[in-house]
């Protein structure tokens, strides 16, 4: 196909044609009869969403119109009749592809990658070759289960970081390369606020982001952050870990204990049939912790000391002790990470006057949490919102929720990927 992008703005009107006002026919003609491309089956106009007149007289010309180019700034409420959006996620080890269509959630195909399993933790090289090895059957086969073809793709969103420099690379190659080739444009996403929004994946179920501001708690493998989002998306974090995160401090105790990576999981069910208060661990930074006046309005966490805790103490036990109270300490545990996060959250919503707290990412679906926060929520008459667990650890249908999210509410892209083709592609869509 030839590509003749055709300039219509600022031109002076052929007083000849005041049937077409507003449009240089002369480039038109110039262009369809133009050495170069005399003879071309297929010539591509563009021309702006609104311009009625000048695409009335794209029609007289016998131009047929292929397809609409949605630029970053684009509201997604003027064509979400036709919005198919993909949704590529690949930052750590999970190689996702998701369809939303019209704003529902159509398909979402997670690969979790084992082959980190006897390391004991994610090893990146590996995970980006994973990613690398799956990303085309599992973008083919998100497609498929939505009922699409590729053709029928509006845009492109994937997962720009933060994660695994070489995980997120692929992806987002990917990513671009498709766009590229299927002319559609590319949306790059944050991980965490691709998190942070979603409890609000729809899948039919029409649960809705609350009306006013709200507290997010997004607690990851490698996250672990509280936020006050408001109704227009816009978020400020108030507060953050100053080490590890949630699913770290899970899965390095987990390690101690014996447990498979990633422990987060295991302990959790593990807890299931054990005693929370067999040993107290430490609770940094909140009314139990030793420096307990300067907690107030620290919305900060810290969870090495827990760690360092937790390894001084099983090393002053037997190992026939630790086996037998294995789901005991593992309750423990959970008990002390479980018991700063609903404690940090909940005062973070009084502090900031909110009526809805919200929790993401992938130690969201601990059940424990899950509970506990529920009830310290009831007894404060405040609401939760929780994502299902299928999109508490990481999914692309998240990515292509928040894709969606943006462009509903005009909200521009991040700008600061930097890859050529699309780079190039975005500054001439916003001169049209
Ligand atoms: P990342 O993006 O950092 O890879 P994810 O959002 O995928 O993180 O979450 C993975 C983390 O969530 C791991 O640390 C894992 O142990 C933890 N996790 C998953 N399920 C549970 C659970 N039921 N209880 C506690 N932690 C969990
Ligand atoms: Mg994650």
């Amino acid at each position: 196909m030839f590509v003749k992008t055709v300039e219509t703005k600022n031109q002076q009107r052929n007083s000849d044609d005041r049937r077409w006002p507003g449009i240089e026919i002369r480039n038109i003609k110039k262009a369809v009869e133009h050495p170069d491309i005399r003879g071309e089956q297929h010539y591509t106009i563009r021309s702006g969403q609104n311009q009625k007149e000048v695409k009335n007289a794209y029609f007289d010309f016998g131009f047929a119109l292929v397809a609409r180019i949605v630029s970053f700034a684009h509201r997604f409420s003027e064509i979400r009749d036709t919005m198919n959006i993909l949704g590529i996620e690949t930052s750590c080890d999970e190689t996702s592809g998701a369809v939303l269509c019209n704003g529902n959630v159509r398909s979402n195909v997670v690969s979790s990658q084992l082959c980190h399993t006897s390391f004991g933790g994610v090893v990146p090289e590996l995970a980006s070759r994973e990613h690398e090895r799956l990303i085309v059957s599992i973008v083919d086969a998100a497609v498929t289960e939505a009922n699409i073809t590729k053709n029928d793709l509006d845009v492109i969103a994937a997962t720009a970081g933060p994660g695994l420099i070489g995980a997120v690379m692929v992806g987002l190659c990917f990513a671009q390369g498709l766009a590229y080739a299927l002319d559609v444009p590319f949306v790059p996403v944050n991980h965490i606020e691709a998190h942070i929004f979603s409890p609000f994946i729809n899948e039919g179920s029409g649960h809705t982001a609350p009306e006013g501001a709200y507290v997010s708690l997004t607690v990851s493998g490698g996250h672990t952050l509280l936020s006050v989002v408001a109704p227009d998306l816009s978020y400020k974090v108030i507060g953050r870990t100053l080490d590890d995160a949630a699913g770290e401090a899970f899965d390095k105790t987990g390690k101690m204990l014996g447990l498979p990576y990633p422990a987060g999981p295991v302990i959790d069910k593990l807890a299931e049939k054990g005693d929370p208060n067999f040993h107290l661990f430490p609770r940094a930074l909140t009314s139990q912790s030793q420096s307990s006046k300067s907690w107030h309005g620290n919305f900060d966490f810290s969870f090495s000391g827990l760690k360092t805790s937790v390894l001084t103490w099983l090393q002053k036990q037997s190992p026939e002790f630790i086996e037998r109270h294995k789901a005991d300490i593992a309750a423990s545990i959970q008990a002390a990470i479980v018991g700063v996060l609903v404690e940090k959250s909940i005062a973070a919503a009084r502090s900031r006057n909110v009526m809805a707290v919200s929790i993401a990412g992938g130690v969201s679906a601990n059940s424990s949490l899950r509970k506990a926060m529920k009830e310290a929520c009831d007894k404060e008459g405040i609401a939760l919102h929780l994502p299902s667990v299928t999109y508490s650890t990481d999914n692309a249908a998240m990515i292509a929720t928040l894709a969606g999210l943006k462009l509903s509410r005009g909200m521009k892209a991040e700008r600061n990927y930097n890859v050529a083709p699309y780079a190039s592609f975005a500054a001439a869509a916003k001169k049209a």
